[in-house]
């Protein structure tokens, strides 16, 4: 089969411009057979691959990538390693949920920093925590209130923070409250996603810049590319929303473009103007309405705001622009005091979402197993399925399996138009319900 959309990487990626230059791996060349195929170089196909390579050290895996790990989604992300599910939920069975889900991505934080440690993989990691903060009293009362009660029928550690305490950790006026939940990671998304690519074990090869073209499924796996072809008994599937181009998880994805922008570091005076040492990262209560940001161990300050539907999965080249100077007026009103300090880069990046949240987990076909959809979470989701994914592949035992089994499977989505007319309209009433955490 032809692969009819492939992945272009407009070469905006902010984490990865501020990075020193990488030498990528070499593209597929000829003709390479292997033991086994991991298609994509996200967290999910790079946890996938090192989890195979260690259940057989004997045996043989190639990860195929059609463009460069760390500036795909993986690397253009908000460097959140998010331990806790975003909403808890209060009745026993969405209590055990969230345990189930925190048990998956504590295994996968731990996994990743066992990795980044071992190799000394010079990404910034941090268990730094993160602010979860509502800028209004409405949103106080409607979302944080229920989350602090929440985390502590759940037995786990918060502070709660308001006024001038609250100002003193962010610096910023903007918010009303906040709940600080100590586990969550805070890192440099392209600097993990290469460093991830760039420490595999012996028995794993990464070809990078090698979109794969055609697919064939009969006897083993057969993956074309621009100058060869990669054949294998099996393989994960861990190419995310580009999965469907493939004939895989129909009708199951909603495919969603985010924007981001990073500031220059901000100069000594300015530092001392606004008066925050401890760098931070802080979650909006409302995902649409509200922003993600960041300050960074290098004096960055990240604004992560906007999400719009996308089902072709393209940039257009003009957006860019205008997405930046609408970041730059939302930082001017979020940091007064640092008017004057300008956003630097400006880059966005798909996020692949089912219609329940649920995971495209599980064996696809005889000889093809699926770790894709990772529902705006994929530093922990990404990477526990993977290594899910390789463990079940294997048939090898993980008690975690119910864990991830129990996260369901995306349900089937309505057929475009219908879908296309239903999401804008339910975006806009989530924007318009919401403006009062913007
Ligand atoms: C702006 C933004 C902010 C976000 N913030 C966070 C955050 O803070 N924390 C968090 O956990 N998540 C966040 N996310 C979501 C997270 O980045 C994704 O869920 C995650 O990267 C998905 O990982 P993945 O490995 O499944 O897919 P991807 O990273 O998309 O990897 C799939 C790979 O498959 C490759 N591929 C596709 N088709 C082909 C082909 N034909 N041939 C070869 N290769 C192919 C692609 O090039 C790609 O590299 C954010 C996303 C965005 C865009």
């Amino acid at each position: 089969m032809d692969i009819k959309r492939l992945p272009k990487d407009d070469k905006t990626n902010g984490w990865s411009a501020i990075l020193p230059q990488r030498t990528p791996h070499a593209c597929v060349q000829g003709d390479v057979t292997a033991d086994w195929l991991v298609l994509g170089g996200g967290y999910a196909g790079l946890a996938a691959a090192r989890r195979l390579a260690t259940n057989f050290p004997d045996q043989k895996i190639v990860l195929i990538e059609a463009g460069r790990a760390g500036e795909n989604a993986s690397g253009r992300n908000s460097g959140f390693g998010i331990d806790l599910p975003h909403n808890v939920g209060s009745s026993l069975d969405e209590l055990e949920g969230s345990h189930r889900f925190m048990r998956l991505a504590r295994m996968a934080l731990d996994h990743l920093e066992d990795v980044v440690t071992t190799h000394k993989i010079d990404c910034d990691w941090k268990r730094a925590g993160k602010y979860h903060t509502a800028v209004s009293e409405r949103g106080t009362r409607d979302v944080l209130d229920p989350f602090r009660k929440e985390l502590e029928a759940l037995a786990e550690p918060y502070e709660w923070f308001e006024g001038d305490a609250l100002l003193s950790k962010l610096g910023s006026p903007h918010f009303n409250a906040a709940v600080y939940t100590p586990h969550c990671v805070l890192m440099n998304p392209a600097a993990l996603t290469r460093g991830l690519a760039d420490t595999m074990p012996e028995n794993v090869t990464v070809y990078e810049d090698s979109p794969v073209t055609q697919a064939g499924f009969q006897n083993g796996v057969q993956m074309t590319t621009p100058h060869g072809t990669v054949r294998a008994p099996k393989m994960i599937m861990a190419a995310n929303g580009f999965s469907e181009q493939f004939g895989f998880n129909q009708r199951k994805f909603l495919h969603l473009i985010a924007h981001a922008s990073l500031t220059r570091p901000l100069t000594k005076d300015e530092r001392t103007a606004y008066g925050v040492s401890q760098s931070w990262g802080l979650t909006p209560v409302n995902a649409f309405a509200g922003i993600t940001m960041r300050y960074t161990d290098d004096h960055r300050i990240l604004i992560r705001q906007g999400l719009d539907y996308r089902p072709n999965q393209r940039i257009g080249a003009h957006e860019n622009a205008a997405i930046r100077a609408r970041h730059q007026a939302l930082f001017n009103d979020r940091f007064p005091k640092l008017r004057g300090v300008e956003m630097e880069h400006t880059w966005s990046g798909f996020v692949c979402l089912s219609r329940n949240g649920a995971p495209a987990f599980g064996q696809l076909a005889p000889n093809v197993w699926n770790t894709t959809c990772q529902n705006a979470v994929g530093v922990t989701k990404g990477t526990f399925g993977g290594i899910l994914a390789a463990d079940m592949a294997t048939g090898r035992d993980n008690p975690l399996h119910a864990d991830m089994l129990s996260l369901g499977e995306p349900d089937i989505l309505p057929p475009r138009p219908f879908l296309d007319i239903g999401v804008r309209a339910r975006f806009k009433w989530e924007l318009f319900s919401n403006r009062h955490e913007a």
